[in-house]
């Protein structure tokens, strides 16, 4: 089990189309191999002069319904899934053009968009990744909801869920994201919702494209899709896709292991800004360079 230490991108460009889930409208999205260190940005196609906005912690714009990227007025929407992805397959440079605010909701997973990134094929350049590397832990508890950071020598991630629900209820999940455990374990987890909120929200004008070919919806007592679950926890797995994609954000992996209890985009976010805050945890380094060791002054034994 090995995390990537070299940067990443793709062999080729890949695309697709789909709705995008509060827009309803069809979306085309492709996804473009970039260069060392350019990151992943998302570029407006439909705009003139095609403006890009950076998928970093300081470009979110809000966090209420979905992750929203923006910039001098420009805005992307609903990049938790597609950047959750990115991150799980440790690609770290793309460009990502859009004709449209919205990344398009698929299958409500990030099931599709692996599959093409294993199609495009994955190409690893000669350059270093440089990854964030905690001195100590970092954490933020408010209102029951908490997120923690611990240093760790891979990115693992554990999350846990409590919801009233006979479905539900209390569950944990923990990946170390390396190798193929993304793909096989969280990619294919889709976005669940309540259906008294669905109606909710479309009565608002909200979730325009959302239906039961994108999301789980559950009333009181059961699953309403007629295939059912994808994984019996399928629940918490897809929560923990949204955190890897809100911790995606910090704009380069990091090598620690990240608990969240009962967090959402919103509280992630509140976390990254806290972590930016504590520049004294943490560091970056490349895996290439002699691991910085707090130094320990041995003595000698008197005898
Ligand atoms: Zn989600």
């Amino acid at each position: 089990m090995t995390t990537p230490i070299y940067q990443r991108t793709l062999e080729k460009a890949v695309s697709c189309s789909g709705i995008g889930l509060h827009s309803g409208k069809t979306v085309h999205l492709t996804l473009k191999p970039a260069a060392v260190n350019h990151g992943i940005k998302f570029v407006r196609k439909d705009l003139p002069d095609n403006p890009s906005i950076p998928a970093r912690f300081n470009c979110v714009v809000d966090t209420s319904l979905a992750t929203v990227i923006g910039s001098d007025g420009v805005i992307v929407s609903t990049v938790e899934h597609l950047m959750g992805c990115l991150a799980g397959l440790s690609i770290d440079n793309v460009i990502v053009e859009l004709d449209s605010y919205e990344v398009p909701v698929m299958d409500g997973s990030a099931g599709p968009f692996t599959r093409m990134i294993l199609e495009a094929g994955i190409r690893e350049f000669e350059t270093p990744r440089h990854f964030f590397i905690l001195k100590e832990p970092i954490e933020l508890e408010q209102d029951g909801k908490f997120v923690g950071a611990y240093p760790d020598n891979s990115f693992k991630i554990t999350c846990h869920i409590e919801f009233e629900h006979p479905l539900i209820r209390s569950q944990s999940y923990t990946i170390e994201v390396v190798d193929h455990v993304f793909e096989r374990e969280i990619a294919s987890a889709r976005t669940f919702g309540f259906l008294h909120e669905v109606e909710y929200m479309k009565h608002y004008g909200l979730a325009r494209g959302g239906s039961l070919d994108n999301a789980v919806v559950i009333d009181e007592n059961k699953v309403l899709n007629d295939e059912g679950l994808r994984y019996q926890d399928e629940f918490v797995r897809h929560k923990l896709l949204d955190c890897i994609g809100d911790f995606s954000l910090l704009g380069m992996p990091i090598l620690a292991h990240i608990v969240t209890r009962k967090s959402g985009h919103a509280f992630n976010h509140a976390f990254l800004e806290r972590f930016f805050n504590e520049k004294a945890s943490w560091q970056t380094q490349t895996l290439i360079e002699p691991a910085v060791v707090p130094s320990k002054t041995v003595k000698s034994l008197a005898i």
